[in-house]
């Protein structure tokens, strides 16, 4: 799709290379100079701001207060979002939850993961994906990354399995949806149980399938930074009614929906509910997701067309099997070599000097110190035996990962709310950058 039109400047640009074939990609004058040395800056309007919202949230927000239901029981806001959510995800299911890390503690306590169990993870993720694993005494086991994708690498999942290992997260990160197809048949392998990590995937699809529908159970955050937002949030989906019921009394202490009398206890459990506000902003949020959703879609191919021509930018693979990319973050790689060895570091200082903010992306979570610290409390030190941590020393090798923890980087989901012309800005940015590479190193 999106054969972009040759814009005015690109036109003029390309004049005085008759002769040469008209590359109608080229936009921008790549020979100005960089704004860190002195130039006049890519872009000088400001990304759009987050969140997006107007009377619809203040009128949904002053309901709630008026009504004086402001908790889940009382009022409804939060069973007509849960409704929603299902519908827009085509999921049998859905329970609301007070945020994204939350979703998936409660997912694994009911699907059954507990203290001593192993959990496959990716490490390059969201700190939150490994603390629901620690949270639950479990030990997190890193699977490399496809360094095209950014995601869990599948393939690497067969020489990790133990006789604890009970589950496999997969994190859509960036939303970009993960090779589920191979996630799922080395679970079915394996016999684990699949979470998906989907708290940057809102409404992303893997073969024409919302993702969060391909394992056991999908979780997803409504964080203040996430593609739909209500400062805190969460939600589970699942196929599985039963299982969004016990997770469901899990949630409000152990309590099940349907109660022989109001003080009687099915399970143990903890409070993880969601209040009627953020349930209101959510109902309000929702009204603009698709429509959000497509623009982010159409600037980020758009843009993914323009950084094809930039060597040593190298936007983040989709399998073929991804059918929608919910693009909370523009995944690419930054290759040093293709800029004469300007570091990451200072490419993003001039990015940044051209208006553009792009971000390194993920450090090397796998190798963090807390990580060794959580094994060595008392609690792991009874579940674990010492060798299984020195095997996990000896199976956390991610050349993969590594690599991509030094040549990351992404945009937010912001800019891909701007217009075209701002996805052009950005290509000419790292145009000028690239060109002038040398001195930008020097300054
Ligand atoms: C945001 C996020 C979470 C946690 O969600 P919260 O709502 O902040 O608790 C988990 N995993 C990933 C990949 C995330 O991006």
């Amino acid at each position: 799709m999106n054969q972009p039109a040759i814009s005015r400047r690109g036109f003029l640009a390309a004049i005085p290379a008759a002769g040469v074939a008209l590359q109608p990609r080229i936009i921008g004058a790549a020979d100005t100079k960089p704004a860190l040395l002195g130039g006049k800056p890519a872009r000088t309007d400001p990304f759009p701001s987050w969140p997006v919202f107007d009377a619809t949230e203040e009128k949904a927000l002053a309901e709630v207060v008026r009504s004086g239901k402001w908790g889940r029981g009382t009022g409804k806001q939060v069973e007509k979002f849960e409704a929603a959510y299902a519908r827009l995800t085509g999921a049998r299911a859905c329970l609301a939850t007070v945020n994204g890390t939350n979703a998936l503690i409660i997912s694994l306590n009911m699907l059954g993961i507990e203290p001593g169990d192993e959990v496959l993870v990716p490490p390059y993720t969201f700190v939150a994906t490994v603390n629901a694993v620690l949270r639950q005494h479990a030990l997190p086991v890193f699977v490399d990354s496809d360094a095209d994708s950014f995601q869990m690498d599948p393939k690497k999942i067969d020489g990790l399995v133990t006789d604890r290992t009970k589950a496999i997260i997969p994190v859509h990160l960036g939303g970009n949806p993960v090779d589920m197809d191979g996630v799922v048949a080395a679970a079915r392998k394996h016999k684990l149980v699949v979470i998906e990590d989907a708290c940057q995937a809102w409404i992303a699809q893997w073969r024409g399938r919302n993702v969060g529908r391909l394992g056991d159970c999908g979780c997803f955050s409504f964080q203040a930074t996430k593609n739909l937002n209500s400062g805190e949030g969460g939600a589970i989906i699942s196929e599985n009614e039963d299982f969004i019921e016990r997770c469901y009394g899990f949630h409000t202490q152990g309590r099940m929906r349907k109660l022989s009398s109001e003080f009687s206890y099915n399970l143990s459990g903890t409070n993880l509910r969601m209040t009627e506000f953020q349930a209101a902003i959510l109902l309000s949020q929702l009204t603009r997701l698709e429509e959000q959703s497509k623009r982010r879609e159409a600037n980020a191919a758009y843009l993914t067309s323009l950084l094809r021509e930039i060597p040593g930018i190298v936007p983040a693979k989709m399998y073929e099997g991804s059918t929608r990319n919910a693009y909370h973050l523009y995944l690419f790689r930054y290759e040093a070599d293709k800029f004469g060895g300007l570091s990451r570091e200072k490419f993003l200082k001039a990015m940044q000097a051209e208006g553009i903010g792009a971000a390194a992306g993920y450090d090397q979570l796998n190798k963090s110190a807390f990580l060794k610290t959580t094994f060595q409390s008392r609690g792991f030190r009874r579940l674990f035996p010492a060798e299984r941590f020195a095997r996990w020393e000896e199976q956390n090798v991610t050349p993969a990962n590594d690599r991509l923890c030094n040549e990351g980087c992404w945009l937010g989901q912001g800019h891909l709310l701007a217009d075209r012309t701002a996805m052009e800005q950005i290509a000419e940015a790292m145009r000028k950058i690239q060109k002038h590479a040398a001195e930008v190193a020097r300054a």
